[in-house]
C-alpha cells in the first residue's frame, strides 16, 4: 500500500476536463520541506509563520524572516508558496507582543486583527515576504478576515512597505494577495471578496467550528465540530461558487482537504488547489486520479 502510494510522488492529478488540481503541502517550519517534496508537494499551500514567532524570546527580524521565507520560495520555485501573515492570538501568548486577557480569544484579537492594530510588526513582515518574492513564486494570505476593509488596509500597508524598501535599496518583487475563508462573515461577503483579492483559501478547522458555534479544542462538543456537516458543506460550496465566478482560484488548507471521502466533493465544487499535511498528500493524488479515470 505505502509503496503503492509512492508512485503518485511526481503524477500532477488532473480533472476529466484537464483541470489541474494542486496538491501542496501545509508547513509550519523549514524542517518540513523535505518530508513534503518527499511526499510529492506541487507546493505549498499553507505556511503558518506562528511558529517563527513563537520559537524565539523575541520578535524575529525583518532579515530573519526574509531569510526563511526566500529559502521557503527557493525550495519550490516554480511552483507556488502561500504564506500565511501571523495568526496568533491570546490562546498562544508570544514573547514581545502583550495581548489582553480575552474570555472568548477565539473570538477576540487575533489574526489579521492583532497585525492590523499591530502595524510596525505586521509591516516587518510583509516587507519580509516582498524581499523573498525575489526568490520565487510567493503568495500572501491573511487570517481571520470578517470584513473588506481588512483586504483594503493590508494593501495600504503593503504599499508603504514598498516604499519604504525602495529608500533603503533592498531589492523586491510583487506577490499575489489571498484571505483564508475561515470565517462566516467572509462567506456570506465572498464575493466582493473574490473581486478584492487574488485567490481563496478556506480554513475548514476554524469554519467549522465558526460556523456550529462550537470550539474546536472543546472535546464536549467535538461531535459538531464536523466539517461534513451539512451547514458547513453549504459554506464550503458558497465560497466555491462565489470564487469560480469571478475567475479567481479557490483552495483548502483546513484539514479537510486531504480527506479522501471529501474530495471528490471539493472537486465538484471547483477547488482547484487542496494543502495538507504531507503526509495525506499521495492518497490525495491518488483518489483525484482515479475519481478522473472513473469519469472517462
Ligand atoms: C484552518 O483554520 O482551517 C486553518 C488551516 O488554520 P489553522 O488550523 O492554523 O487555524
Ligand atoms: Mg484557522
Amino acid at each position: 500500500e505505502r509503496t503503492a502510494l509512492k508512485a503518485y510522488k511526481d503524477v500532477v492529478p488532473k480533472l476529466a476536463n484537464g483541470t489541474v488540481v494542486e496538491v501542496a503541502a501545509n508547513l509550519g517550519s523549514l524542517e518540513e520541506i523535505d518530508a513534503a517534496r518527499e511526499a510529492g508537494a506541487m507546493g505549498v499551500g499553507l505556511f503558518r509563520t506562528e511558529l517563527l514567532f513563537m520559537r524565539h524570546m523575541h520578535l524575529p527580524s525583518e532579515d530573519m524572516q526574509a531569510e526563511i521565507y526566500g529559502t521557503l520560495a527557493k525550495a519550490f520555485a516554480p511552483a507556488p508558496v502561500i504564506v500565511r501573515t501571523l495568526d496568533i492570538g491570546g490562546d498562544k501568548p508570544i514573547a514581545g507582543i502583550e495581548f489582553p486577557a480575552e474570555e472568548n480569544p477565539f473570538l477576540g484579537w487575533r489574526g489579521i486583527r492583532m497585525c492590523l492594530d499591530r502595524p510596525d510588526i505586521f509591516k516587518q513582515q510583509l516587507r519580509a515576504l516582498m524581499r523573498a518574492a525575489v526568490h520565487g513564486n510567493v503568495k500572501v494570505m491573511l487570517p481571520m478576515v470578517s470584513q473588506l476593509s481588512e483586504v483594503a488596509r493590508t494593501r495600504e500597508l503593503i504599499a508603504e512597505c514598498g516604499a519604504e524598501l525602495k529608500e533603503r535599496g533592498v531589492p523586491f518583487g510583487q506577490f499575489e494577495l489571498g484571505v483564508m475563508i475561515e470565517t462566516p462573515a467572509a462567506v456570506l461577503i465572498a464575493r466582493e471578496l473574490a473581486k478584492d483579492v487574488a485567490f481563496f483559501s478556506i480554513g475548514t478547522n476554524d469554519l467549522t467550528q465558526y460556523v456550529m458555534a462550537a470550539d474546536r479544542l472543546n472535546p464536549t462538543v467535538a461531535g459538531l465540530n464536523d466539517v461534513s456537516n451539512p451547514a458547513v458543506m453549504a459554506a464550503i460550496e458558497m465560497t466555491a461558487r462565489a470564487g469560480t465566478e469571478a475567475g479567481i482560484m479557490v483552495g483548502m488548507c483546513g484539514e479537510a482537504a486531504g480527506r479522501p471521502d471529501l474530495i471528490p466533493e471539493f472537486l465538484r465544487m471547483g477547488l482547484t488547489e487542496l494543502s495538507m499535511s504531507p503526509a495525506s498528500i499521495p492518497r490525495a493524488k491518488k483518489v483525484i486520479v482515479e475519481l478522473a479515470e472513473a469519469a472517462k
